[in-house]
């Protein structure tokens, strides 16, 4: 009730941001982030003339490097379970390689109940149509036969070799999942799904380290990257042309996109020194849909 009561107030669309901890660091350290509060993070933007500048990022919510998975899942509940009310639900996953996106939205490598990220404790689920050519729709009637899916999913998954990093995701997944259910006062029947985005990574690429295919899945990657904050940016400025057309992405997900669906958009951020400019990339990306 009080969720329903301030999406009404806020809209639909959601934009969370979570700084994982450093590599081999202190949990309490934030590396290049100076101040982490529930709805904010800044840091110092450095600039060539020597007068850097601290900028503050508001979210709707801020987790840092020692909020646990479980905390992030309670969080997150309530939108989860908007799915079984019948709305259509979106969460991406946005931000560079190594920041956290599949941590957040599947959990550690081996998927076990314990460690999953967001979508843990969806039971019962059931299926109907979507027209994606070599996906497949399976029925599902329990949380492992879930997990195993995931774990093919990720397994399929396209992971190349670059010279940034050498396990980065060149691909974006989707798991959806269709719930279909029945209102016990009214007997009214419920459909509603949920789409779980763990989108590539969002770093630029270096056009003198990839060539050839390489080079042109990263401008693919980007493209569509730009494609996805273009809708969720118009969308959140109630603008009434949605540019759905102009990626793949958003004309599979148009229909859990606006109107009554609900959207949270989850950036990721790495808080080591080296990752600052894609950091302040991926907050200039979370500002400009929030
Ligand atoms: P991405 O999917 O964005 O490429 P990963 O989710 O694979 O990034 O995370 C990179 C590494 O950091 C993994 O080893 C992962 O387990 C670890 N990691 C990410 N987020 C957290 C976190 N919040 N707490 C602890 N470890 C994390
Ligand atoms: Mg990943």
């Amino acid at each position: 009730k009080l969720y329903n009561q301030l999406q009404d107030l806020k809209g639909n669309i959601r934009v969370y941001c979570r700084v994982r901890p450093l590599i081999g660091g202190h949990p309490n350290h934030y590396g290049t982030i100076n101040n982490i509060d529930e709805e904010s993070i800044s840091l110092i933007i450095p600039s060539k003339n020597g007068k850097d500048g601290k900028k503050t990022f508001s979210f709707d919510r801020v987790f840092g490097p020692s909020v646990t998975q479980g905390e992030v899942f309670s969080d997150t509940q309530p939108l989860i379970r908007s799915v079984l009310d019948g709305y259509n639900v979106c969460i991406f996953a946005y931000g560079q390689t190594g920041s956290g996106k599949t941590h957040t939205m599947s959990g550690p490598n081996k998927l076990t109940e314990e460690t999953l990220g967001v979508n843990y404790q969806i039971r019962n689920t059931s299926h109907n149509g979507i027209n994606v050519p070599d996906a497949n729709l399976v029925p599902v009637s329990s949380p492992s036969d879930v997990l195993n899916l995931m774990n093919l999913g990720q397994k399929n998954r396209a992971v190349s070799s670059t010279a940034l990093n050498d396990r980065s995701s060149r691909s974006h997944s989707c798991l959806t999942v269709h719930v279909q259910g029945r209102e016990f006062a009214s007997g009214n029947s419920l459909r509603g799904c949920i789409h779980l985005v763990d989108l590539a990574g969002s770093e630029r690429v270096d056009k003198s380290e990839v060539t050839g295919d390489r080079l042109k899945e990263a401008q693919h990657i980007n493209k569509s990257l730009s494609a996805l904050g273009d809708v969720i940016a118009s969308l959140a400025q109630k603008q009434s042309h949605v540019p759905y057309r102009n990626s793949k992405l958003t004309q599979l997900l148009q229909d859990s996109l606006g109107g009554q669906a609900k959207t949270l958009m989850f950036v990721h951020i790495s808080p080591e020194p080296e990752a600052l400019g894609e950091t302040i990339s991926t907050l200039k990306f979370a500002e400009r849909v929030s």
